[in-house]
């Protein structure tokens, strides 16, 4: 069994290596996404000591909450497995809005507990901003449910840093989710501080920039799915970022492990981070990011891998 470590001032305890379910059923992200394959994913983590899943109402939308549950119900792990959702994503006829009114977060936990088959949501986060909702009250109503025991802990996401001050003005919230990765580092500048001096735990999303720091690809691979619109994969950018993947495989082979573990390690040699939440869409792939625990980086080695993003 993997030591578990406490996500910030939570009680919450999870293994270091999560899992990312936006492509378990978020057919609106992945074209031709299989939901068993889905399925099969989670269960294999599960039983191989993950115990950290992060999911979301938007991921499917509602998908990706429905076969967790399911998966949870059928292989009886509820209580061992810590579960992280968002919500804030609002259809209005044919667009999406965000809302953060307390009347509608009340209303999308209770949601989620239905498609999740559970009775408490271990981390529940504010998943984007809405520009109208004061972000302390968005953050109180969570507290409510706290309290009322339906959430164990609260989280806000894409926040900017006056909405992450405003949101924690009376130091409710736990978790902080956020893009970071070694090819998108603003947060360093402000949220990463804010987090240390707050105990507010950070969770990076996009840790492996949508696998291209996993080391896999080459100027010629093609992508028709959310990864088309990132700039990380635009032409000149990703080419660029190619080359100092290269960089990174050198110190990953100096090490004899993989580039994408290497990447996963420097994440969490930082004080604000506790866990990370790797995407997966076949299992192989979460049962290998666990090897990311066998890792271990000098202060020269986390300096070095540093400098080639700078
Ligand atoms: P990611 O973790 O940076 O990349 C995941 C992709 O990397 C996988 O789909 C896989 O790509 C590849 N990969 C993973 N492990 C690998 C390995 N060991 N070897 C080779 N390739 C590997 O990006 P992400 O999945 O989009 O983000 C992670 C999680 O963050 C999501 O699942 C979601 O839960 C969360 N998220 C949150 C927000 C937010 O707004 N809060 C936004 C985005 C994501 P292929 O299978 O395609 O090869």
């Amino acid at each position: 069994m993997t030591n578990k470590v406490q996500i910030g001032k939570t009680g919450l305890y999870v293994n270091p290596i999560g899992l990312g379910t936006n492509a378990v059923g978020g057919h609106n992200l992945y074209p031709n996404l299989n939901e068993d394959t889905g399925k099969e994913l989670v269960r294999t983590a599960l039983k191989n000591d993950i115990n950290f899943l992060d999911t979301a109402y938007i991921y499917g939308p509602e998908r990706s909450e429905e076969l967790i549950g399911e998966v949870l119900k059928e292989t009886g792990l509820r209580s061992e497995t810590i579960i992280a959702t968002k919500g804030a994503h609002k259809f209005v006829g044919e667009n999406t809005v965000f809302d953060n009114s307390p009347a509608f977060l009340k209303q999308s936990v209770e949601d989620s507990l239905k498609r999740l088959q559970t009775d408490y949501i271990d981390l529940y986060y504010i998943h984007f901003p809405d520009d109208s909702t004061p972000k302390d009250e968005a953050v109180g109503m969570l507290k409510d449910l706290k309290d009322q025991g339906k959430i164990k802990a609260i989280g806000v996401s894409n926040f900017s840093m006056d909405q992450l001050k405003e949101a924690n003005k009376d130091g409710y919230v736990d978790v902080y989710q956020g893009e970071y990765s070694l090819l998108a580092r603003d947060a360093e500048k402000e949220l990463l501080p804010y987090a240390v001096e707050h105990n507010i735990s950070f969770v990076p999303y996009f840790p492996l920039a949508s696998g291209l720091l996993a080391g896999k690809y080459t100027k010629d691979t093609a992508f028709n799915d959310l990864r088309a619109n990132s700039p990380h994969f635009q032409a000149g950018v990703f080419k660029r970022n190619l080359e100092k993947v290269e960089e990174l495989k050198k110190i990953a082979a100096e090490k004899n492990v993989e580039v994408a573990h290497l990447v996963l390690a420097w994440y969490l040699a930082q004080p604000a981070i506790d866990v990370l939440i790797p995407g997966a869409k076949r299992a192989e792939q979460a049962i290998d990011n666990l090897k990311t625990l066998e890792v271990s980086l000098t202060a020269e080695e986390i300096k070095n891998i540093s400098s080639i993003f700078n």
